[in-house]
């Protein structure tokens, strides 16, 4: 059976799996956690309901352990508002005992209260394609210190139009990430 402790998790970690009660990775998770964490590129398939969030939050709460400075480390770009604010929950669930920072940016509100939440100081920003274009635009975001870039369910944001959007992130992406 595949243990949680095959990966070279830390105790914060591991802890914050133990409350959340799971005792295995699931599929999506023991095969994605591994390149993860080791730095490599990784493409996902998997529905919802298969562990596929955590398959990259785990490992992306594991390389930025704390928090540090004011730059976004990670981005996590979402098709929908929906989505995104799931994935924040995610992440303050496996973050609970790291203080690392994440805001959620999305559009259909004013962008007054997201803009001063990430100029407090932010490490992962999940945001919808949009949203995150416009913020950055205002000059309220910097990109020079991604590290990590995830774009979740890409094949929906493709299936909405967003791919201009993407191209653009990518551009203001540092290449090595
Ligand atoms: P997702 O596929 O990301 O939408 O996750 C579906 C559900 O699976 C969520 O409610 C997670 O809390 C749960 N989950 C994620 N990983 C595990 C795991 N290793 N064991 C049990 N449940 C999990």
């Amino acid at each position: 059976m595949a243990s949680f402790d095959d990966f070279k998790f830390n105790r914060q970690l591991l802890n914050a799996i133990a409350d959340a009660g799971y005792t295995e990775p699931t599929p999506i998770q023991q095969k994605a956690i591994p390149p993860i964490l080791n730095g490599q590129d990784v493409m996902g398939i998997a529905q919802t309901g298969t562990g596929k969030t955590a398959a990259y939050v785990l490992p992306l709460v594991m390389k930025l352990k704390y928090a540090q400075g004011e730059s976004p480390r990670a981005l996590i770009v979402s098709p929908t508002r929906e989505l995104a604010m799931q994935i924040e929950q995610n992440i303050q669930k496996y973050a609970v005992y790291t203080d690392l920072r994440a805001v959620v940016l999305y559009g259909g509100i004013g962008p007054k209260t997201q803009i001063e939440q990430v100029k407090k100081g932010v490490d992962i920003i999940v945001a919808t394609p949009g949203r995150f274009m416009d913020i950055y635009l205002a000059g309220h975001i910097h990109t020079k210190g991604l590290q990590i870039l995830v774009l979740d369910e890409a094949d929906k944001m493709m299936d909405m139009g967003f791919m201009p959007q993407i191209n653009r992130i990518l551009e203001v992406v540092p290449v090595k990430r």
